[in-house]
């Protein structure tokens, strides 16, 4: 059994007041709360081994590229990659989906090829690719989105012809919550060699995710999102793949040689990895990833189940609110609107009540549209967060009906 209470301690944060009362931070699909364990190893990094990793032959400079690169392995062994080579670290999942358009996408698709995407993507992976089309000429279809947030998937079949050359898909909606069908997903692009990309933003940190199961082409995700530091990211690529794609940012550490001539690039991932990154980030993501590790994911998986299926049965007594999403398969959020009140005010008041939720299109627009709103409210959960939050919420959520009325 997870224990809550000591988990909660790890999150110092979590103790605050906020307008005098307990937070409830229900806000975990855009950013989770850091354990002491991350922000520890943050502080390790600049009081005990603070150096640039790669360049330096210096004891500290070595300290420091060991604890960088170890976050290599463990970001390997958390996704079950074949190799710590097929592990690029980006500044977020944003700058994954870029990355492999601009390398990617740039150098091998052409005009009237067709990428498909679906209708809940989030904004990172829709805008790249309309960038390359508005470059290239590329078509970009779109999966629709059934009204329980489900994706079409007989849609998603008829879509796909000789024309398709890459599809690129969210595993976990973070408006509706809903869980793709990522393996079908990706089966049936195997099966016609369709490279695939996997927006793992909002599923690395609730369920295990394994990329050779997947049998992925790429996948991305942000270290912020899974109780790491903000500014680090991952992207996932099969070895072919990688080793195939050009680098999109040139500069320091990415090269093995430089003339005025020719420049030899690295070997994947580091030719990816132009420029100092983000160290302390990458070694605190290590930090995170150990503590995702400490759990068992079954027990994080039926806990967070358990808690988006009381958040429901509670929301839906409330008169007036509308749950957006609500298929079977969700995991971590829960978005609602209430009738006649705009979401916006639905957050200021209930922050008033320490409860921190989300509003807006939570950069979901055509989602939005597609429902026929311009906004939610949305509750999302990590492992700290209980059934007291939960009420917190709906407590406060009353309090807006009665300012409403
Ligand atoms: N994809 C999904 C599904 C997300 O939820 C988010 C962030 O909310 C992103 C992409 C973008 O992540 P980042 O801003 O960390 O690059």
């Amino acid at each position: 059994m997870l224990d809550i209470a000591k988990i909660r301690a790890d999150f110092p944060i979590l103790e605050k007041q906020v307008h005098k009362k307990t937070l409830a931070y229900l806000d975990n699909g855009a950013t989770t709360l850091k354990p002491n364990q991350v922000v520890s190893a943050v502080e390790k990094h600049y009081k005990e081994e603070c150096s640039n990793i790669h360049r330096g032959i210096h004891w500290l400079s070595e300290r420091a590229t060991e604890s960088y690169e170890a976050t290599r392995g463990k970001v390997k062994e958390l996704i079950n990659a074949d190799s710590t080579d097929n592990i690029v670290f980006t500044s977020g999942t944003t700058a994954g989906v870029n990355l492999v358009v601009q390398s990617y996408g740039r150098n091998k698709l052409n005009a009237g090829d067709e990428v498909i995407i679906s209708a809940m993507e989030h904004h990172a992976n829709i805008v790249p690719w309309q960038m390359l089309r508005d470059e290239k000429g590329i078509v970009i279809k779109v999966v629709p989105v059934f009204e329980d947030g489900s994706l079409d998937m007989e849609a998603y079949y008829s879509l796909i012809s000789d024309k398709t050359k890459f599809i690129s898909i969210m595993y976990v909606s973070n408006v509706l919550g809903t869980i793709n069908p990522m393996q079908e997903i990706c089966d049936k692009a195997n099966e016609l060699g369709i490279p695939v990309l996997v927006d793992a933003a909002q599923a690395i940190a609730h369920m295990p995710v394994d990329v050779q199961e997947l049998n992925c082409t790429f996948m991305v995700f942000s270290a912020h999102k899974m109780y790491g530091p903000t500014g680090v990211g991952v992207l996932y690529g099969k070895t072919e793949y990688l080793e195939a794609m050009p680098p999109v940012t040139g500069g320091g550490d990415m090269i093995l040689s430089v003339s005025f001539d020719k420049t030899v690039y690295n070997v994947a991932p580091y030719k990816f990895e132009a420029g100092t990154p983000n160290i302390a980030g990458v070694i605190a993501l290590g930090a995170a990833i150990d503590y995702i590790q400490s759990f068992d994911w079954k027990e994080v998986e039926e806990r967070e189940e358990e808690l988006i299926e009381y958040a429901h049965e509670q929301l839906q007594e409330i008169p007036g609110l509308k749950i957006i999403g609500t298929a079977k398969n969700k995991s971590g959020a829960v978005s609602f609107t209430m009738k006649d009140i705009h979401p916006h005010d639905i957050g200021t008041i209930v922050d008033r009540s320490g409860v921190a939720i989300r509003t807006g299109h939570h950069c979901a627009q055509p989602l939005m549209e597609s429902f026929g709103i311009v906004a939610t409210a949305r509750a999302s959960f990590a492992i700290y967060n209980t059934k007291e939050e939960v009420d917190q919420l709906v407590k406060a959520l009353k309090k807006v009906q009665e300012i409403f009325a």
